[in-house]
């Protein structure tokens, strides 16, 4: 199901303009290439202009919002998002929450509290949707361009060939008015998961395939019958799910993610009304609520065995890949980013 039009259409945030460097005469060199505007390619470039490094992104869409992944962001990003200046948006949007509870069908089992002392300027985590997360990136690169800090990003601009030189890479982009061709001294890849430069340089990706689907429901709700904290069930008594997480995010959205088997009709699940059957097994069926988004994804655990190789760096989804329950995706990222 579509993510909800409110969420993207206000995220089309750099849409495709030609650049200089599709008229030079020979490939222009760069300092520092980014490849992928996800959230660490944006908060890589970020690190670096603000540093006065000059350094391009090369995205391969116009903004962001491509689906509804991560929601929770963990005390250690936002420190860092405070550190480029962007953490202030972000806890003024996200929920709050250092609470989690454990069930074992309907028997709470456990609960913890991921903060227990006083006095940190940031949470534990924010609930807050990545194009949310995202957005407030970008728009801290605007503000860091207009103070002159040496960043570009260009929408639909899509690598399709890395060549590796001893100081340098040449790559080949892809734009809607034909390619092009430019030098970079360093390059920075973070072009996600299914990473295409880690294809193009023959690089390993090691780990394992997780055998098990999850089916996650964004919704809006207005009701109040649950709190502010990570839920979490094992064989929950509803059995919409062997195991259901729930957590709240901004705009009285709510994720519910059941956990639905490997072995699954994913069409046939993705209908919207054995959605809202798994919803209404769990909600009850006296809540209302709205569908605002649906999709199944499978985990892998895998990393590569070296992040760099010369002078090119991999960081994020296309350096290391975990399962979402820890939060750590986006979250680790961050930290390459930093690092
Ligand atoms: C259901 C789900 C829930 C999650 N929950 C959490 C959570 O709560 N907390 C958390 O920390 N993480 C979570 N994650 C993980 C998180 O979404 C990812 O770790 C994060 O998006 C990785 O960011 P990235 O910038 O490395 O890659 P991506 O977000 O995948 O961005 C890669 C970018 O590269 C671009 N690109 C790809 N190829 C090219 C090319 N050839 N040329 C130019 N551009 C290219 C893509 O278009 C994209 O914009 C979740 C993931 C899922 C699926």
């Amino acid at each position: 199901m579509p993510l909800d039009d409110r969420y993207r259409l206000a995220f089309r945030l750099y849409p495709y303009a030609r650049s200089a460097d599709q008229d030079a005469a020979a490939p222009v060199r760069h300092p520092v290439v980014v490849v992928g505007g996800g959230p660490i390619g944006i908060a890589t470039a970020l690190d670096l202009g603000l540093q006065g490094i000059p350094v391009l992104v090369l995205d391969d869409h116009e903004g962001i919002g491509q689906g509804s992944r991560a929601i929770c962001f963990a005390k250690r990003s936002l420190e860092i998002a405070h550190r480029y200046g962007c953490a202030g948006p972000m806890l003024d949007k996200g929920v709050v929450w250092n609470l989690g509870k454990v069930f074992y069908q309907d028997r709470k089992i456990y609960d913890f509290n991921l903060l227990p002392e006083e006095g940190h300027r940031f949470p534990a985590f924010i609930n807050l949707q990545q194009p949310y997360f995202e957005k407030f990136l970008v728009e801290r690169v605007r503000e860091a361009q207009a103070d002159g800090a040496p960043i570009e990003i260009r929408g639909k601009n899509r690598v399709e060939a890395v060549e590796v030189r001893g100081d340098h890479t040449i790559l080949t982009v892809a734009t809607p008015e034909g390619d092009y061709r430019i030098l970079a001294d360093w390059l920075i890849a973070c072009d996600g998961a299914g990473s295409p430069l880690r294809s193009m340089m023959g690089l390993n990706f090691e780990g394992r395939v997780f055998k098990d689907s999850f089916l996650i429901a964004d919704i809006r709700m207005l009701s109040e019958s649950f709190p502010t904290e990570r839920w979490f069930w094992f064989e929950p008594s509803h059995k919409a799910g062997a195991s259901t997480l729930l957590h709240k995010q901004p705009d009285d959205v709510w994720r519910v993610d059941f956990q639905i088997g490997w072995d699954v009709d994913r069409a046939e699940e993705l209908k919207e009304e054995n959605v809202r059957r798994r919803l209404d097994a769990m909600l009850g069926p006296d809540v209302e609520y709205e569908l605002v988004w649906s999709s199944i994804y499978t985990f892998q655990c895998r990393r590569m065995k070296a992040f760099r190789h010369g002078r090119v760096i991999f960081a994020g989804d296309a350096a290391h890949q975990v399962s979402p329950f820890g939060a750590r995706g986006a979250n680790s990222g961050m930290q390459d980013a930093d690092n």
